[in-house]
């Protein structure tokens, strides 16, 4: 059967391997129309993760009105309002009215005049609806999210959808592009740009098309671009192409022969891989943006092949976690992490290592034991391990979970929130967790470009975070303009390309003594008093 197999493959290989040269202008359309897609994709996810998260903050702050105010539209309340007005970043207005829309009051005493696009929608998840609507003295459209008072009053708070302008979405639209923001039932709530059918266009070769949806929100973001437009910033590429077809062509052919031979081996073996300690942890330092100094670490992994291969986690992790595999793999982590850091841990009590787990660690107390197993007689102190969880796939607030969490803080490590602002967690289900630290999510860190003044969402999640009392560490940093600006918002420590990738052991002990003539900085978690939410 195998042999059949890695014959077809061959001859099937010897075939392409005549392709490039037959098809460069077709090679270069797949190479830009893939780039190009993945591009706006990442455009439209971070539009509409800021959409998401706008809307929950709304319902955190909403909430924390409703628990605050003893009753409603007294002046005590109006203040209340206005202050948790003054103190989000994004909430416009509060109003009181009666289930047939009759106005009691309002933050500010004006009145409310708003028209709504949408009946009002239910999200999977909250007792709050949301209506889309057209607010008076604003372009951009607003959601208004609604909490019913004893079935015969709601309140309500407004924040836009967005931080941007219509115009300078319209602005940055190319020729002839389509930006959409509609309900998923198909309902139009802003379309700018040209005017088409966005699931007529979708399978269109000349047009590049993505869609996003805003989390749980019934609310969708979708981009048309045509693809000459796209297609118009590759010319250059036309001549490289052809010559590397011919290139191409001769690989291909070598490919194959390689593939063929190698394919009798199974390729995909994990778990031997692990037995042999071939999963190696790499350090990706973690700077205080304060002082330069090292803050600590984060453990990350790379497959070391015995044929000198490094295979990046994202070919593998997933894998992992589905196949069980990501157990044995963390405690092979961890025990390497014991034998490579021991010393430097000592030399430097206050270096903080951030060890990365997954939702199968959450399904009994194991883990638990096996930290203390490795960690307990060892140099490196229960107070130098911090353990991430993702918020990308959120945890179910359950007793194993908890007992997990609390099982670590006994020991006087600490957990902390990773990715965090991908996910759909609000303010009460971090609380409740127990988190130390909030990670930020690169793509946040990301919407920071060079001359950039304020990403509000960005600062809504520093703020967050800061009122929560966590330690926040910003991931992802690349460039300066990001450092500057996460400093200038008071975030401490900070991860990324500009500081240093993952490193080996041995790369990253030498960075560490070098830095270690400046102090460690860990502990000064910026309080709400030190971050500056305007754009002075
Ligand atoms: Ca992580
Ligand atoms: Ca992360």
């Amino acid at each position: 059967m195998k042999a059949k197999f890695s014959h077809v493959l061959m001859l099937l290989g010897g075939l392409l391997a005549f392709v490039p040269i037959l098809s460069v202008d077709f090679a270069l359309d797949a190479y830009v129309r893939s780039k190009e897609t993945a591009a706006l994709q990442t455009r439209m996810d971070a539009l509409s993760a800021e959409i998401n998260y706008n809307a929950n903050n709304a319902v955190s702050v909403l909430r924390k009105v409703v628990a605050d105010s003893p009753s409603f539209c007294t002046p005590t309340f109006t203040g209340i309002a206005q202050a948790a007005i003054e103190n989000s970043y994004n909430v416009k207005q509060i109003l009181v009215e009666n289930m047939d829309g009759v106005q009691y009051c309002d933050a500010f005493g004006r009145g409310v005049s708003h028209s709504p696009l949408s009946t009002s929608l239910p999200v999977p998840g909250l007792t709050e609806t949301i209506t889309v609507v057209k607010f008076a003295d604003m372009t951009m459209p607003a959601l208004k999210v609604t909490q019913t008072l004893g079935g015969v009053r709601r309140i309500s708070a407004f924040v836009p959808l967005m931080a941007t302008t219509e115009e300078s979405l319209v602005e940055n639209l190319p020729q002839g592009a389509m930006i959409d923001i509609a309900l998923t039932s198909g309902t139009p709530v802003l379309s700018l740009g040209e005017s088409m059918d966005f699931d007529r266009s979708v399978n269109r070769q000349d047009y590049l098309a993505v869609q996003s949806y805003a989390g749980e929100l019934p609310i969708k973001v979708r981009y048309l671009l045509p693809f000459a437009e796209a297609r118009a910033g590759y010319a250059d590429l036309d001549v490289v192409f052809t010559l590397l077809s011919c290139v191409g062509s001769a690989m291909l052919l070598l490919v194959t022969l390689a593939y063929a031979r190698r394919s009798r081996t199974p390729s995909f073996d994990l778990e031997r891989a692990i037995g042999r300690n071939e999963i190696k942890p790499y350090y990706q330092p973690v700077i205080n943006l304060r002082t330069g100094g090292l803050v600590g670490c984060e453990v990350l992994c790379r497959w070391e092949k015995p044929n000198g291969e490094i295979v990046p986690p994202g070919v593998f992790i997933d894998y992992a976690e589905n196949s069980g595999m990501a157990i044995p793999m963390t405690l092979s982590l961890m025990q390497q992490v014991r034998y490579d850091l021991s010393e430097l841990a000592q030399k430097m009590p206050g270096l903080k290592i951030s060890i990365n787990l997954f939702e199968g660690h959450f399904r009994d107390v194991g883990i638990v034991d096996d930290v203390q197993a490795i960690f307990g007689n060892s140099p490196i102190s229960y107070d130098q391990l911090v353990f991430e969880i993702t918020e990308r796939r959120p945890l179910e607030n359950s007793t194993a979970v908890n007992s997990v969490i609390s099982g670590l803080h006994a020991l006087g490590a600490k957990i902390a929130m990773d990715d965090a602002g991908t996910g759909h967690s609000n303010l009460a289900y971090i609380a409740t967790l127990g988190v130390d630290v909030i990670k930020i999510d690169r793509v946040f860190v990301d919407m920071v470009k060079p001359g950039t003044t304020q990403v509000a969402v960005l600062d809504g999640l520093i703020s967050m975070a800061a009122n929560l009392g966590c330690e926040i560490v910003a991931e992802g940093v690349e460039t300066e303009a990001q450092a500057v600006y996460l400093r200038s918002r008071g975030v401490v420590q900070a991860q990324g390309y500009i500081f240093a990738p993952a490193l080996k052991v041995g790369a990253f002990k030498e960075l560490a003594l070098a830095l270690q003539s400046v102090p460690l900085g860990y502990g000064d978690a910026p309080d709400a008093s030190e971050i500056v939410t305007d754009a002075a």
